[in-house]
Protein backbone atom coordinates (compact mmCIF):
# COMPACT_ATOMS: atom_id res chain seq x y z
CA UNK A 1 0.00 0.00 0.00
CA UNK A 2 1.60 3.56 -1.19
CA UNK A 3 0.15 6.76 0.26
CA UNK A 4 0.65 9.78 -1.52
CA UNK A 5 -0.75 13.39 0.13
CA UNK A 6 0.16 16.75 -1.75
CA UNK A 7 1.11 19.26 1.34
CA UNK A 8 0.99 22.04 -1.52
CA UNK A 9 1.18 22.96 -5.08
CA UNK A 10 1.90 26.28 -6.95
CA UNK A 11 4.15 28.73 -6.85
CA UNK A 12 3.55 29.78 -3.26
CA UNK A 13 5.06 26.13 -2.12
CA UNK A 14 5.21 23.00 -3.25
CA UNK A 15 5.82 19.75 -1.35
CA UNK A 16 4.69 15.67 -1.61
CA UNK A 17 4.41 12.79 0.87
CA UNK A 18 5.17 9.82 -0.53
CA UNK A 19 5.25 6.52 1.70
CA UNK A 20 4.99 3.05 2.42
CA UNK A 21 5.19 0.35 5.24
CA UNK A 22 8.43 0.87 5.65
CA UNK A 23 9.55 4.27 4.08
CA UNK A 24 8.61 8.08 4.27
CA UNK A 25 10.25 10.74 1.89
CA UNK A 26 9.19 13.87 1.01
CA UNK A 27 9.16 15.08 -2.72
CA UNK A 28 10.19 18.75 -2.66
CA UNK A 29 9.72 20.94 0.71
CA UNK A 30 8.77 24.38 -0.73
CA UNK A 31 7.33 26.12 2.79
CA UNK A 32 8.74 26.74 5.60
CA UNK A 33 9.74 23.53 8.10
CA UNK A 34 6.92 25.05 10.40
CA UNK A 35 4.39 25.16 7.82
CA UNK A 36 5.31 21.36 6.31
CA UNK A 37 5.15 20.08 10.05
CA UNK A 38 1.61 21.48 10.87
CA UNK A 39 0.21 20.28 7.36
CA UNK A 40 1.78 16.94 8.08
CA UNK A 41 0.37 17.04 11.39
CA UNK A 42 -2.97 18.03 9.92
CA UNK A 43 -3.08 14.71 8.25
CA UNK A 44 -2.07 12.34 11.01
CA UNK A 45 1.62 12.44 9.84
CA UNK A 46 4.09 12.95 12.43
CA UNK A 47 7.35 14.62 10.66
CA UNK A 48 9.57 11.99 12.60
CA UNK A 49 8.87 9.42 10.34
CA UNK A 50 10.64 10.73 6.97
CA UNK A 51 13.36 9.47 5.63
CA UNK A 52 14.67 11.53 3.46
CA UNK A 53 13.87 14.78 1.16
CA UNK A 54 14.29 14.44 -2.62
CA UNK A 55 14.76 17.54 -4.58
CA UNK A 56 13.36 18.78 -8.33
CA UNK A 57 15.12 21.92 -8.81
CA UNK A 58 16.05 24.86 -6.87
CA UNK A 59 13.37 27.23 -7.27
CA UNK A 60 12.48 28.64 -4.23
CA UNK A 61 8.99 27.21 -4.33
CA UNK A 62 10.35 23.47 -4.18
CA UNK A 63 13.26 24.20 -1.61
CA UNK A 64 12.46 26.71 0.81
CA UNK A 65 12.44 24.51 3.62
CA UNK A 66 14.60 21.67 2.56
CA UNK A 67 17.63 22.73 4.52
CA UNK A 68 15.73 23.31 8.27
CA UNK A 69 13.80 19.88 7.25
CA UNK A 70 17.23 18.25 6.64
CA UNK A 71 18.31 19.77 10.07
CA UNK A 72 15.65 19.50 12.17
CA UNK A 73 14.84 15.86 11.32
CA UNK A 74 18.13 14.62 10.61
CA UNK A 75 17.36 13.81 7.02
CA UNK A 76 19.27 13.22 4.23
CA UNK A 77 18.85 15.07 0.91
CA UNK A 78 18.70 13.92 -2.51
CA UNK A 79 19.89 16.28 -4.81
CA UNK A 80 22.10 16.67 -8.53
CA UNK A 81 25.26 18.23 -8.14
CA UNK A 82 24.06 21.10 -10.60
CA UNK A 83 21.34 21.78 -8.64
CA UNK A 84 23.05 21.54 -4.83
CA UNK A 85 25.42 24.18 -7.03
CA UNK A 86 23.03 27.14 -7.13
CA UNK A 87 21.29 26.66 -4.03
CA UNK A 88 23.98 25.82 -1.52
CA UNK A 89 24.18 29.11 0.41
CA UNK A 90 20.16 29.16 0.41
CA UNK A 91 19.71 25.39 2.01
CA UNK A 92 22.58 26.10 4.04
CA UNK A 93 23.98 22.96 6.22
CA UNK A 94 22.49 20.20 5.66
CA UNK A 95 22.51 16.94 7.57
CA UNK A 96 23.47 14.74 5.07
CA UNK A 97 23.69 14.93 1.09
CA UNK A 98 23.61 12.44 -1.51
CA UNK A 99 24.02 13.37 -5.15
CA UNK A 100 21.69 11.38 -7.81
CA UNK A 101 21.86 11.94 -11.71
CA UNK A 102 18.78 12.04 -13.99
CA UNK A 103 18.33 9.15 -15.97
CA UNK A 104 20.08 6.87 -12.90
CA UNK A 105 17.28 4.99 -10.86
CA UNK A 106 17.74 4.96 -6.55
CA UNK A 107 16.36 3.86 -4.03
CA UNK A 108 15.25 5.30 -0.40
CA UNK A 109 14.60 2.08 1.36
CA UNK A 110 11.75 0.26 -0.43
CA UNK A 111 10.54 3.00 -2.71
CA UNK A 112 12.45 2.95 -6.60
CA UNK A 113 13.14 6.54 -7.74
CA UNK A 114 13.67 7.67 -11.44
CA UNK A 115 14.54 11.36 -12.14
CA UNK A 116 14.18 12.73 -15.63
CA UNK A 117 15.17 15.91 -17.27
CA UNK A 118 12.40 18.27 -17.98
CA UNK A 119 12.34 21.42 -19.97
CA UNK A 120 12.54 23.98 -17.24
CA UNK A 121 14.39 27.98 -16.35
CA UNK A 122 16.79 25.42 -14.01
CA UNK A 123 19.92 23.91 -13.39
CA UNK A 124 19.08 20.59 -14.34
CA UNK A 125 15.34 20.28 -13.31
CA UNK A 126 13.35 16.73 -12.88
CA UNK A 127 10.23 14.72 -12.55
CA UNK A 128 10.08 11.93 -10.62
CA UNK A 129 8.79 8.40 -11.22
CA UNK A 130 8.33 6.27 -8.22
CA UNK A 131 7.65 2.69 -8.31
CA UNK A 132 6.56 0.87 -4.85
CA UNK A 133 5.42 -2.47 -5.40
CA UNK A 134 2.98 -2.70 -8.64
CA UNK A 135 2.54 1.05 -7.95
CA UNK A 136 3.82 3.88 -10.00
CA UNK A 137 4.17 7.37 -9.24
CA UNK A 138 4.80 9.82 -11.76
CA UNK A 139 5.41 13.77 -10.74
CA UNK A 140 5.61 16.09 -13.32
CA UNK A 141 4.53 19.80 -12.11
CA UNK A 142 7.32 22.19 -13.27
CA UNK A 143 7.76 21.92 -17.41
CA UNK A 144 7.53 24.16 -20.13
CA UNK A 145 6.42 21.08 -22.53
CA UNK A 146 6.23 17.56 -22.52
CA UNK A 147 9.17 16.29 -24.69
CA UNK A 148 8.79 12.33 -25.53
CA UNK A 149 11.16 12.05 -22.85
CA UNK A 150 8.33 12.95 -20.35
CA UNK A 151 5.93 11.17 -22.62
CA UNK A 152 8.03 8.10 -22.26
CA UNK A 153 8.54 8.12 -18.56
CA UNK A 154 4.92 9.31 -17.43
CA UNK A 155 3.42 5.87 -19.50
CA UNK A 156 2.14 3.35 -16.72
CA UNK A 157 1.29 4.97 -13.97
CA UNK A 158 -1.29 4.66 -11.57
CA UNK A 159 -1.55 8.18 -10.24
CA UNK A 160 0.00 11.09 -11.76
CA UNK A 161 0.84 14.60 -10.19
CA UNK A 162 0.63 16.61 -13.35
CA UNK A 163 0.62 20.45 -13.81
CA UNK A 164 -2.19 22.19 -15.42
CA UNK A 165 -0.47 25.79 -14.77
CA UNK A 166 -1.99 28.40 -16.98
CA UNK A 167 -5.16 28.99 -19.19
CA UNK A 168 -3.85 30.52 -22.60
CA UNK A 169 -5.96 33.06 -22.59
CA UNK A 170 -6.37 34.29 -18.69
CA UNK A 171 -1.95 34.34 -19.08
CA UNK A 172 -2.53 36.51 -22.40
CA UNK A 173 -5.06 38.69 -21.06
CA UNK A 174 -3.93 38.79 -16.96
CA UNK A 175 -1.85 40.80 -15.26
CA UNK A 176 1.46 39.79 -15.31
CA UNK A 177 4.58 42.03 -17.66
CA UNK A 178 4.97 40.86 -21.03
CA UNK A 179 8.40 39.28 -20.00
CA UNK A 180 6.94 36.94 -17.36
CA UNK A 181 3.91 36.05 -19.61
CA UNK A 182 7.04 34.83 -22.03
CA UNK A 183 8.78 32.88 -19.77
CA UNK A 184 5.63 30.65 -18.63
CA UNK A 185 4.33 30.14 -21.50
CA UNK A 186 7.96 29.55 -22.64
CA UNK A 187 9.46 25.70 -23.37
CA UNK A 188 11.29 26.61 -20.15
CA UNK A 189 8.19 27.62 -17.98
CA UNK A 190 5.09 25.59 -16.98
CA UNK A 191 2.40 23.45 -18.98
CA UNK A 192 -1.33 24.97 -20.15
CA UNK A 193 -4.38 23.31 -19.28
CA UNK A 194 -4.60 22.24 -22.64
CA UNK A 195 -0.64 20.94 -22.95
CA UNK A 196 -1.34 18.85 -19.66
CA UNK A 197 -4.76 17.34 -21.05
CA UNK A 198 -2.59 16.64 -24.69
CA UNK A 199 0.09 15.07 -22.47
CA UNK A 200 -2.50 12.87 -19.86
CA UNK A 201 -4.10 11.82 -23.25
CA UNK A 202 -0.68 10.53 -24.44
CA UNK A 203 0.38 8.63 -21.49
CA UNK A 204 -2.91 7.79 -19.57
CA UNK A 205 -3.15 3.73 -19.83
CA UNK A 206 -5.81 1.00 -18.23
CA UNK A 207 -3.60 1.44 -15.01
CA UNK A 208 -4.50 5.09 -13.72
CA UNK A 209 -6.57 5.42 -10.96
CA UNK A 210 -5.97 9.18 -9.82
CA UNK A 211 -4.86 12.74 -11.64
CA UNK A 212 -3.94 15.26 -9.01
CA UNK A 213 -3.83 18.59 -10.89
CA UNK A 214 -1.24 20.75 -9.82
CA UNK A 215 1.05 23.76 -9.65
CA UNK A 216 -1.83 25.71 -10.48
CA UNK A 217 -1.75 29.28 -11.22
CA UNK A 218 -3.90 31.27 -8.65
CA UNK A 219 -3.70 34.18 -11.02
CA UNK A 220 -3.88 32.77 -14.78
CA UNK A 221 -6.25 29.91 -14.14
CA UNK A 222 -9.11 28.84 -12.82
CA UNK A 223 -9.70 24.83 -10.79
CA UNK A 224 -13.20 24.57 -12.70
CA UNK A 225 -10.90 25.59 -16.67
CA UNK A 226 -8.21 23.27 -15.07
CA UNK A 227 -10.19 20.15 -14.38
CA UNK A 228 -12.54 20.33 -17.29
CA UNK A 229 -9.73 20.96 -19.52
CA UNK A 230 -7.54 17.88 -18.44
CA UNK A 231 -10.52 15.73 -17.79
CA UNK A 232 -11.20 15.69 -21.13
CA UNK A 233 -8.24 13.34 -21.55
CA UNK A 234 -9.65 10.86 -19.52
CA UNK A 235 -13.08 11.22 -19.83
CA UNK A 236 -13.86 7.76 -20.88
CA UNK A 237 -11.48 6.19 -18.00
CA UNK A 238 -12.47 5.42 -14.41
CA UNK A 239 -9.20 7.96 -13.05
CA UNK A 240 -10.45 9.75 -10.34
CA UNK A 241 -9.15 13.40 -10.68
CA UNK A 242 -8.62 15.94 -8.45
CA UNK A 243 -7.23 19.07 -7.76
CA UNK A 244 -4.09 20.02 -5.81
CA UNK A 245 -4.30 22.33 -3.02
CA UNK A 246 -2.00 25.44 -2.36
CA UNK A 247 -3.06 26.62 0.58
CA UNK A 248 -3.85 23.55 3.13
CA UNK A 249 -2.85 19.59 2.59
CA UNK A 250 -4.84 17.68 -0.04
CA UNK A 251 -6.23 14.47 0.86
CA UNK A 252 -4.25 11.24 1.45
CA UNK A 253 -4.61 9.13 -1.43
CA UNK A 254 -3.89 5.41 -0.80
CA UNK A 255 -2.97 2.79 -4.01
CA UNK A 256 -3.16 -0.43 -3.32
CA UNK A 257 -1.29 -3.16 -4.61
ZN1 LIG B 1 10.22 25.85 -11.07
ZN1 LIG C 1 7.43 25.38 -9.06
Amino acid sequence: MTKICVLASGSKGNAIFVSNDKTAILIDAGLSGTEIDRRLRSRNISPDVLDAVVVSHEHGDHIHGVGVMSRRFHLPVYINEPTLAVSRTRLGTLHEVRHFQRGASFCIGSLTIHPFSVSHDAADPVGFTIRDGGAKIGIATDLGVATKLVCHHLEGCSLMILEANHDLKMLEEGPYPWHVKQRISSRLGHLSNEASRDLLGAVAGSKLKHVIVSHMSETNNEPGKALSVVGEAVSHQAARLSLAPQHEAGDMIILDH
